[in-house]
């Protein structure tokens, strides 16, 4: 989509958002499990395992972009607690409630490292009614990471469009 940049005057394409359909942990269960184990919709999903049940929830997580006029958008998944879950599903669609929770990113970027991807602490603010939570990359101090740095630092907008290029040709 084309529009015209508040921040340059010219006119530019809109990044397309990267996004996820399902979290990571569901995309890697079986068929049947997907049947028997687990329930999806757009923005929640259960998985129960024999021993636990995982909790996930969708979000939007916006990638700085140092020298562009536009940030990368991506639609991840997080995994929740059991009582963050109840409190997400409970209020999160109530105008005006604001919380933030504890979540692991549970969606594999392009480019990044799986093992990486499962150590990713991320903080999961709701926006109120109709709105996906922002989820923010959290610093780990335990773990060097590439995905924690560039979500700090940022990155170029040629790396952006080396991404979103890489996604739109899968
Ligand atoms: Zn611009």
């Amino acid at each position: 989509m084309k529009f015209v940049c508040t921040c340059c005057g010219e006119e530019q394409d809109q990044y397309p958002a990267i996004a996820y359909k399902v979290p990571l942990y569901y995309a890697n269960l079986s068929e049947e499990e997907k049947e028997s184990i687990a329930e999806i919709d757009s923005d929640t999903c259960i998985v129960k395992e024999a021993e636990m049940t995982f909790r996930f929830v969708r979000g939007v997580l916006v990638q700085k972009v140092t020298d562009g006029c536009q940030d990368l958008e991506y639609g991840v998944w997080v995994s929740l607690s059991e009582q963050s879950f109840n409190d997400y599903i409970l209020n999160a669609n109530e105008d005006g409630y604001q919380a933030t929770y504890f979540g692991w990113l549970n969606s594999l970027l392009p480019d990044y490292d799986f093992e990486e991807m499962e150590n990713i602490k991320t903080k999961v603010i709701t926006q109120g009614k109709g709105k996906r939570p922002l989820i923010e990359i959290q610093k780990n101090e335990y773990m060097s990471s590439r995905l924690v740095a560039d979500y700090h630092n940022g990155i170029s907008e040629e790396e952006a469009l080396l991404r979103i290029e890489k996604i739109l040709n899968r």
